[in-house]
Parts: structure tokens; sequence; C-alpha cells
């Protein structure tokens, strides 16, 4: 017998009637559709998760007016038998657990079995379903939590469902609803994070606004994320790379487009948790600290994080939308993340997007990704105009990831001393002829990398220092001398020597060997700034990090100084042998590069 049928609970009446009354199931599911069904993309979200329990292999979603007019969710999946197609609309009813033990281990996406009734209470919902197994299918109507009975329907296999008018009893919550564009925005979102984390599920997605279709989403089902992700991304970004490790039990994994496709949001993280969409701070803090070094202040990289790990240390129901999820440990998943990153980042030979006419890269192999060889040997993947990538089987006798293989393995082509200097521009910027393209490298942000690099590699050694001949007196503000207190520590790693001597002064009397020739009190007071200032939300979080950057920023040549074509290819050299070497420790890119074809088209050369 369907819930929604009953008007009044009599429980309260038959133990004597005391204040205390149980809800009516519409109203109980009312309220929970307060807290499930918040807009179109919620609906969207339990519908698809339902159609992924069940199976599917092919999901097709239209929405009109953002939503507010109609939701369908078509699927191929199982079905549901009459009886079941009924009773899925009975609050706390689902096929998906049975026991509270259950909530440890949850497989699938559903387990509070209050979607559907949540939303037949605030919508008008026909469903339509039919097993393969069963020549009838089923139509099930509900309005507003009322059910007509169930009919029988011709319909193919697997399951429809059409909400219209949502929230046409909620006026209140109607009207919080945004403008078309950013409900539709949103549900968009849905399919595209159920679209990355399900490649081998064909997906589509239109949308109809004023009478007219848009198809925004055709994904067909594919064999790898890195495919996936073309589709779902298309042209916004312009090549993934992967990454993928584990450590401590955590297996991190996923794809980043490079560091100068960064946004200005954090939206541009898509992260899963054991196959679950989620959005969670210790995941894109994670990320970001992968980045550390290589984005500026302010910006996001785009990264698809399936994070993996034993379901047991991580719950997931804490929030009714399921989007948040509380780790047992989170600094156990921060330092996977942070490290599979970082460590993918710091072997990346951006300079191999040398052929990037066509941004081919070729990956060692789809499942163990982590390597890049450059694009000499790839082609462009046929019957796609979209960024492709083409993959060759990993040398078995290469097959663990470990950067110095990456190293020795590599081509020279790949590197940057294998580029032919030709001259500079500005005293800024040194120029190279790389045949298809004109490449242009940052000859500050370049060294300063370089220098920032080695610096950070005596972590633990004792640093290289320069005496001073004549000691030099600091004057320091009481705020400053504190601030030096504070980074005691810091500044000896780095290599200054200094006394205080009271009333505020200090005594200089060495700096790190970098910065010799540097102004000493510059560079002595830049580094205070730097590790003692609050904000420093971005790129470096570890005051050593940002004393090194600095430093590195006052020994590095500068833009206007004239380099000598030695120097030139040993800079060239140097950029070889230094990891992270896209980008300087504050996140600027150190190169880029003019394509010939780009060129010829301003010439108008055919
Ligand atoms: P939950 O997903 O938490 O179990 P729902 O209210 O979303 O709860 O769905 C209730 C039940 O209805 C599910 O457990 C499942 O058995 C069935 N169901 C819902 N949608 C589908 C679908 N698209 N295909 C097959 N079965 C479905
Ligand atoms: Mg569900």
């Amino acid at each position: 017998m369907n819930g929604f049928d009953q008007s009044k609970d009599v429980r309260s009446e038959a133990f004597g009637g005391g204040k205390i009354a149980v809800l009516p199931p519409d109203v109980a599911n009312k309220i929970a559709a307060g807290e499930v069904i918040e807009r179109p993309a919620s609906v969207v979200r339990e519908l698809v998760e339902n159609s992924l329990d069940a199976g599917a292999k092919r999901i097709d979603v239209v929405i009109e007016d953002g939503g507010a007019t109609r939701i369908v969710v078509e699927d191929d999946g199982d079905g549901m038998t009459r009886a079941d197609a009924v009773l899925a609309f009975e609050r706390h009813a689902t096929s998906k657990i049975r026991a509270a033990d259950d909530l440890a281990r949850i497989g699938t996406y559903g387990f509070r079995g209050e979607a559907l009734p949540s939303i037949a209470s605030v919508s008008r919902v026909t469903m339509t379903t039919r097993r393969s197994s069963d020549n009838a299918g089923t139509c099930v109507r509900i309005e507003g939590g009322r059910a007509e009975p169930a009919a029988e329907a011709g319909c193919p296999a697997g399951t429809s469902i059409v909400v219209g008018d949502l929230f046409f009893n909620v006026p209140a919550r109607k009207r919080f609803l945004k403008a078309t564009a950013t409900e539709t925005g949103r549900v968009a979102e849905i399919v595209r994070r159920h679209a990355l984390a399900n490649p081998a599920v064909h997906f589509t997605f239109a949308t109809v606004a004023q009478g007219s279709r848009r198809e925004r989403l055709v994904a067909p089902a594919c064999a790898s994320l890195i495919d996936r992700a073309a589709a779902v991304f298309g042209d916004e970004v312009g090549a993934f790379f992967p990454f993928d490790r584990t450590a401590n039990g955590v297996r991190a994994r996923g794809l980043f487009a490079a560091p100068e496709e960064s946004v200005a949001t954090a939206e541009g993280i898509t992260m899963f948790v054991n196959g679950r969409p989620v959005r969670d701070r210790v995941l894109v803090h994670g990320v970001l600290a992968g980045f550390q070094s290589l984005l500026e202040r302010g910006r996001y990289p785009v990264v698809v994080l399936f994070v993996e790990m034993d379901a047991a240390l991580v719950d997931v129901n804490v929030h009714p939308q399921k989007s948040e999820v509380r780790f047992a440990d989170g600094r156990v998943v921060h330092a996977a993340v942070s490290g599979a990153l970082s460590g993918a980042l710091a072997s990346t030979p951006w300079i191999t997007r040398t052929n990037a006419g066509n941004r081919t890269y070729v990956v060692e192999s789809r499942e163990t990704p982590g390597r890049f060889f450059p694009a000499a040997h790839a082609s462009r993947a046929a019957g796609t105009n979209q960024a492709t990538f083409a993959f060759r089987a990993a040398p078995t006798a290469t097959a663990t990831p470990d950067a110095s293989a990456i190293a020795t393995e590599e081509p020279t082509a790949s590197r940057y001393s294998s580029l032919r200097v030709i001259g500079r521009y500005a005293n800024t910027y040194v120029l190279c002829d790389e045949g298809d393209a004109l490449v242009v490298i940052d000859q500050h942000a370049a060294h300063e990398r370089v220098v920032f690099e080695r610096m950070k590699a005596r972590e633990g050694a004792r640093a290289t220092v320069q005496r001073l001949l004549l000691p030099v007196n600091i004057h320091l503000a009481p705020a400053e001398l504190a601030a030096l207190e504070a980074a005691h520590d810091v500044f000896e790693s780095v290599g200054f020597e200094f006394t205080a001597v009271g009333a505020g002064q200090v005594v200089l009397y060495a700096v790190p060997s970098f910065a010799a020739g540097r102004t000493p009190e510059r560079v002595f007071r830049d580094v205070l700034r730097e590790v003692s200032e609050a904000d420093h939300t971005r790129a470096l979080a570890n005051a050593r990090d940002r004393a090194i950057a600095t430093i590195a920023c006052h020994a590095a040549v500068r833009a206007g100084d004239e380099l000598t074509a030695d120097e030139c290819d040993a800079l060239l050299r140097d950029l070889d042998t230094t990891p992270n070497n896209g980008n300087c420790p504050h996140g600027r890119p150190i190169v880029t590069r003019l394509l010939r074809r780009d060129l010829e088209k301003r010439f108008h050369r055919p």
C-alpha cells in the first residue's frame, strides 16, 4: 500500500492522544525534500545516481527552463517490477541496504531511500519502467505526493522519470530558484561530474529554453578517463596530464591541466571519493598544495581527482545530499593528493609541448599513466577534432613510476637545452628556434626557478653562506624583531647568520651564497617581510619555501640584465635538470611559444 494515500496517522490516538504525534508521511516527505531537494540540480543528481545504481549503460538528461518546468532522466538500467515501482516512492524504501551495518560499506550512490518520495512530494512525477525480462512495463504518476494507481505501460527496458513543475506546491522554494542560466549551469555540473566518474556510460545532456533545444553534452561510452575528459571539457582545456599514486593506502589518481590553464575559482577541481562526487576542503587544499609554487595567487588548477580508499575510513553519510565526506584521517588523504600531484607536476617536461600545434601527447599507458613522451611519435587520433591523446604501451623495463627513469628515457627533443638560441629581446627574453615555433623564455622567471630548486634541495643540509666582509647593522621595529625571533630557524636554515644586539639592532654577518652580491639588508628585510606576512593564502605554504623564493628572486638574473650566449645556453641546461621547470616559484610561466602556423596566419600566408 502506498504511504502517500494516508491522510492522517492514527498512532497518536491509539496511544492515548498526548501532544506528540507522528507526522503523516506526506508532511515528513515534504520536510525531507527540504533537505534533499534544493533545486533542479539536486533532482538530476538523485535521478542520475539511481540510474547508475541500476547499472545503466546509457543515461539521457533533458531539462526545460533550467529544470523548473521539466526534468527528464531516462536510462537503460535494470528497471523495476510493478510492486517495486510503487514501493520506490515510499519513504526509506531502498533496495540498496538492508541493515544499519551496511552503512559502513556503501557501494551504491543511493542508500537513504529518500530521493524518490522527496521529489514526488514537491512536483508532478511520471515514472515508466520495465525490466528487460518483463513483457509489460509500469507507469506511476504522483502529484505532490499523491499517487494514482499504477498502470500498465508499453516502454523500453529501463526507467524514465519525468519531473514536472518542481516546487509547484512549495512557493517559497520556487521563488528561491535562480535564473534559468544559473540553474542550467548547476545541472550541467552534476551531469559533467557523473560523466567523468563513469566513462563507460553513454551520457547526453540537452536543454530546452523558450521552445528551442540545445545538445550540451554528447559523451559516448569510452574506455578511459582521458577520452571522457576530452569529450566533457572539449576546447575549454587544451590538454590533460595523468597522475596516479598510492600512499598509505590512499590512491589519488586523475588528470590535471597545465598550470597556465588555471582558473579563478575552485570549480575547476572535480573531486570524487570512491567514485562519489564530493566537495571537500581537505581535497581542494591537497590539490593546491600539490601545485604549490606553480600557480599564481588566487588561481586554481583544472583537475579531475579520484580518491580511492578503504570505505570504512571515510564517512559519506554526513550530508543529506551526500556531497560532503568525513575522513577518519584527513592528513593522510591530504598528503596522498598533494604528493601525487606534485610528483607528476615536477616530472612533467612542459617543454614537450613543442609540437603543440595539435597538442598531442604520448603517455605510456591508459591505466598507469604518469610519464610523458614528447609528441614526436604522436599522431593525431583519427576521428576527433578535440585535444587528442595518443597512447603507447609502457616499455616493461620501466614499469615503475620513478622520476629518474623518466629523465633518462626522454629523447633529447624534449629538453630546453635542445633549443637553438637565436637571440634575446628587451634584455629579458631568450628567443629560441624550435622549428614549428618561436620559443620565448623569461630569463628571470627561469633563473628564479633554478635557484629556488637548488636551494630547496639542500633541505636538512648546511646552507652555503657568503660571509660579509663588513657586518651590516640593521634596525628593526619591535614587531619585526618578534617576527625574526619566531622565524629564527628558517633564517638560519637558508644561510643567514646574525645576532641581536639589543635596542632593536641586529648585526648581519653572512647571507645565503646565492644572494652574494645583492644588497644584504634588502634581501634580509624582504625575507623577513615574506615569512612574517599573515596573508600567504596561496602558492608556498611553508615559511622556508617562501624565504627561499624571496632569496631566489633576489639572486636570479633580472629582467634587463644582459646575458651572453654562453649564459643563455647554461640557463637552458640548468632548466633541464630542474623540477617544475614550467613556472617560476610564484607560479608565473617561464616559457611561451609563438607557433609558426600563427605567424603564417598573420602574414596571410596560405
Ligand atoms: P535510494 O537510491 O536511496 O535507494 P531512492 O528513493 O532514490 O532511494 O530510490 C528508491 C529505490 O527505487 C531504489 O533503491 C531502487 O531500488 C529503485 N529505483 C530508483 N530509481 C531507479 C532506476 N532508475 N532504475 C531502477 N531502480 C530504481
Ligand atoms: Mg537514490
